[in-house]
């Protein structure tokens, strides 16, 4: 069992019942799960690697995208030449979104910067964002309703 944490949210957040956590990160590297250690410095992260890390956590809802990016990494030499940006120094990245209630944002990050870290340049950023409702197409559950899922971090936690 998880422990709940008490809103650990920094308080410059503004206040919502849920949030969304949007992860821009490495993209994935599709082959050799199995024969990847996770300190590695070759394995720069493997998303399923990070998917697996979540559904231990309890995560059952995310959604990934296959985005590209310019941040630190990308584009220094467009900068000093100060022109246009060009399409091939955009850095490919994935995306992930992940909408969680308040109590479990902290557990999401931290699995996210866990997994995601190598120390190199690149390793993204993540976003908190917070979500006003949540409904379940199915259903018609809206609100905590239709955030929980089953067998998710909320079945999994214990309250402190
Ligand atoms: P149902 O019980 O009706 O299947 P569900 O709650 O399991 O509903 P899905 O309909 O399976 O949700 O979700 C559809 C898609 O929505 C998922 O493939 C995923 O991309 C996205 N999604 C669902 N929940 C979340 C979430 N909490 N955060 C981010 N993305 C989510
Ligand atoms: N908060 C949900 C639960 O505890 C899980 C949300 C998610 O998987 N994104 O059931």
């Amino acid at each position: 069992t998880i422990r709940a944490q008490s809103s650990s949210v920094p308080e410059y957040v503004p206040d919502a019942k849920f949030y969304k956590v949007e992860a821009i990160l490495r993209p994935w590297r599709v082959s050799h799960v199995s024969s990847i250690e996770k300190d590695s410095r070759d394995f720069k992260l493997g998303t399923l690697l990070l998917e697996l890390a979540l559904l231990k956590i309890g995560i059952r809802g995310v959604t990934v995208f296959d985005v590209r990016g310019f941040g630190a990494q990308g584009g220094s030499k467009e900068r000093h030449g100060g022109s246009e940006f060009s399409e091939d120094n955009f850095v490919a990245k994935v995306k992930m979104e992940i909408v969680v209630s308040k109590d479990q944002v902290e557990a999401v990050i931290e699995k996210v910067k866990g997994e995601a870290w190598t120390g190199e340049i690149g390793d993204g950023k993540i976003f908190l964002v917070p979500v006003a409702d949540v409904i379940r197409v199915r259903t018609g559950e809206r609100g905590e309703k239709a955030e929980r899922m089953t067998g998710g971090l909320s079945d999994m936690t214990v309250s402190a």
